[in-house]
């Protein structure tokens, strides 16, 4: 029989590095299976997304440019959180939610089948809705973090039946106490859940059953939507960096003698924390490659941010690598035995398709229930802070060494290795069963005038 037309679907993630790569990722199966995909973001970030597609999938994803208006807060042109001063992103986000009425034009001239949008704009699919249009949301964030808040949100009376949910929970409200109370302080998470209740029937969340089933098992108590586990959707290798100078130095150094240390894209340590590290990355005996960041255009030169004399302390056994460093390459390498790891889900992610244990190091957001969900099946360990929250480099050495190194880690690192099997055995399969209610959403069209 003849094949159908494709399907048009327009994706909107939010400017962050950690959101677009699952878009990314997601719009690239999309596209092998008879849809056609746009993406609409800022310039900057689709500069980053344009040299991660092939000729071939460039035929069926389009890169749509939104335009932000210019503020003279934010850096010129600078429309991502990559490398942002934190406390630029809240003007960010105004100026992201004042661009809504370029993306109904978009919307209105590509006339898409299906919008996919994430859950920081909640004004896309009430743009789409208006046209019509259904809209599905997809949460890059992995399960617990999802219940986690959905039961604080929609049901806060019902425990929930997972004491690390709870306990995080908590130090999560704790650190940002405008969501935790009632009514007022909660608005924006309410205006969030409000929409999804309304305006989407499908939510597809970045995460695979083998890694959170009990609380995927969990979410229809919560939120009455068809949920569907669309991960691992992780970045691709490119051989890009093969020859770079990083992957040369890591293809002097011993198979799984190495550990990557990283806090993703829009995290940053404070000094304190920086010189705990040091020493702890000293004192471990661990080879390492450290990425050094901080928000544009505020750090000091990389030697005059580490102890005095570290670096040539240090000598062949460490890398310290200025700003960004092409991180799935170097934990798909066979000389990283382990990940020091704020655990962002998309780092989570990428160290599980790598079979690479993680030292967990959570700083903020839904990184500490990130790095619960990881230690609870097994393939990280945490280094845990003092009651003031600080790090210590014996703790942060001792884990460090345990998790690459001693006996004591040996079930960690079996674990992890486990779970690269898993997803190698997985491959395109939890999507795959999916496509076709996709593809009847597209078709369905008017479903939601009756929500
Ligand atoms: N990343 C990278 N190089 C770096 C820092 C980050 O390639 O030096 C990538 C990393 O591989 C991941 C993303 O940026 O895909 C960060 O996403 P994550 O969810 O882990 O953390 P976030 O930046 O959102 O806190």
């Amino acid at each position: 029989s003849k094949q159908s037309s494709p399907k048009k679907v327009l994706m909107l993630p939010w400017l962050a590095q950690g959101h677009i790569t699952p878009f990314l990722e997601l719009a690239k199966k999309l596209s092998t299976k008879n849809f056609h995909i746009s993406i609409c973001s800022t310039p900057i970030n689709l500069t980053s997304m344009q040299h991660r597609i092939t000729e071939t999938q460039s035929l069926s994803i389009k890169l749509v440019p939104l335009h932000l208006p210019q503020l003279p807060e934010l850096p010129p042109h600078h429309h991502t959180t990559n490398g942002l001063p934190p406390h630029l992103l809240p003007t960010l986000k105004d100026a992201f939610d004042s661009a809504s009425a370029e993306f109904s034009k978009i919307v209105q001239t590509l006339s898409p089948d299906l919008v996919i949008y994430d859950f920081l704009q909640p004004w896309a699919p009430t743009i789409a809705l208006e046209y019509k249009i259904p809209a599905v949301e997809f949460l890059i964030t992995g399960a617990a973090v999802v219940l986690s808040f959905f039961s604080l949100l929609a049901k806060p009376d019902v425990e929930l039946p997972f004491p690390e949910l709870q306990l995080m929970l908590q130090s999560f409200l704790k650190a940002h106490p405008k969501m935790a109370t009632a009514e007022d302080g909660r608005g924006d998470m309410i205006s969030i859940l409000e929409c999804l209740k309304k305006s989407c029937k499908m939510i597809l969340v970045n995460t695979f059953k083998e890694l959170e089933g009990k609380y995927l098992d969990c979410l229809p108590i919560f939120i009455e939507k068809k949920i569907v586990p669309v991960g691992p959707l992780v970045q691709e290798i490119d051989d890009e960096n093969k020859d770079s100078e990083i992957m040369q130095w890591l293809n002097t150094k011993d198979e799984l003698s190495t550990v990557f240390v990283s806090f993703g894209s829009e995290n940053f340590l404070s000094k304190e924390e920086r010189e705990e590290l040091a020493h702890g990355l000293e004192l471990s005996g661990i080879n390492f490659i450290w990425v050094v960041r901080f928000p544009m255009g505020e750090g000091p030169k990389v030697e005059e941010s580490v102890p005095v004399e570290f670096l040539d302390r240090i000598g062949e056994r460490g890398l310290i690598v200025e700003d960004w460093a092409p991180q799935a390459q170097i934990l798909a390498h066979s000389s990283t035995g382990g990940f020091v790891s704020h655990c962002g889900w998309n780092s989570t992610l990428e160290s599980l398709k790598f079979g690479v244990p993680i030292i967990t190091m959570p700083l903020k957001y839904d990184q500490p229930i990130n790095g619960k969900v990881v230690e609870a099946v097994g393939v990280g360990v945490e280094v845990k802070r003092d009651v003031n929250g600080r790090l210590n480099r014996e703790n942060i050495a001792q884990v460090i060494r345990k998790v690459v190194k001693d006996e004591s880690g040996v079930e960690v690192r079996t674990k992890a290795r486990e779970f690269r099997e898993i997803i190698r055995m997985n491959g395109e399969k939890d999507i795959d069963g999916h496509i076709e209610e996709l593809v009847q959403l597209c078709n369905e069209g008017k479903w939601f005038e009756n929500c």
